[in-house]
């Protein structure tokens, strides 16, 4: 073997490491649920965060989606749908304010819609220390929250329904069973009266989740839940789907790979 044979071999294998371009595609029929919180361009002078898609990589999702011929659905839609073709739900995570800004205004304009999985007490929280004392930097407390006006206006507008995401976003696995209850069964009834709306599915704060709080969810009248775990959803598990992470970090190559095969690669 020859000392370029042997880099292009490395540069293939690092390839398909990075990308599961290799891997099977999921059948079409299998409902993809894409995972989003923030669509805003990355930070000046900050790490690159996997957690803000650029608008203008959201609207290449979307035009990716819909040039393709997939439906988009809300996630109280989702076991209607269970085996229809090319079906696709965006979801948000926690409820920040370029949701209203950004992706709104791109939603109406390819005729989406989307779930937004709201946390109730977002103004001033710093969750992230609550998994990870350490982690925090306090960007995400800063990062500006949707107002309850803003969000009725999504509502109405029928591009937006609301999910429930906890009333404080709390490390589930600190509390006791009965301020898990608090959070997971009030959260639901907090934003139905607020928003005048219906709330049917959840979402685990940091898809951190036990049996027990899979049964708080199912016996809090939510229709479904979703995890963090990365891959696509089989409705066997209702309460336990995972979705589809799409990332500040990909390119659309890599969005691609995810949505075909569920994971994008292993580094
Ligand atoms: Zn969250």
């Amino acid at each position: 073997m020859t000392v370029i044979t042997f880099i292009f071999f490395i540069l293939v294998l690092l390839f398909s490491l990075k990308y599961a371009w290799w891997a099977p595609s999921i059948d079409k029929n299998e409902t993809r649920i894409m995972m989003y919180h923030m669509i805003s361009d990355q930070l000046a002078n900050s790490k690159k965060s996997g957690l803000r898609v650029s608008p203008n990589m959201f609207e290449q999702h979307l035009e990716y989606f819909s040039n393709n011929g997939w439906t988009f659905i809300k996630m109280s839609e989702i076991e209607e749908y269970d085996n229809s073709e090319k079906v696709v739900a965006i979801t948000f995570d926690d409820g920040y304010l370029d949701n209203y800004t950004q992706a709104y205004p791109l939603l109406k304009k390819y005729n989406a819609c989307a779930t937004l999985y709201l946390v109730v007490d977002r103004h001033d929280n710093d969750w992230s220390i609550k998994k990870n004392p350490k982690h925090n930097k306090g960007i995400l407390a800063k990062e500006k929250k949707l107002s309850d006006d803003q969000i009725q206006e999504m509502i109405l507008s029928g591009v937006f329904e609301l999910g429930g995401h906890t009333i404080s976003h709390p490390y589930l696995p600190d509390l006791t069973f009965n301020e898990k209850f608090d959070e997971i069964n009030n959260c639901k009834d907090v934003l139905e009266k607020k928003f005048n709306t219906k709330v049917h599915s959840f979402a685990y704060p940091f898809g951190i989740y036990e049996d027990e709080d899979i049964k708080i969810v199912s016996n809090s009248d939510f229709n479904s839940a979703v995890s963090t775990n990365e891959g696509i959803a089989s409705l066997k598990s209702i309460y336990d789907l995972k979705r589809i992470k799409a990332s500040g970090k990909d390119n659309f190559f890599a969005f691609k790979i995810r949505v075909l095969k569920g994971f994008r690669g292993y580094i």
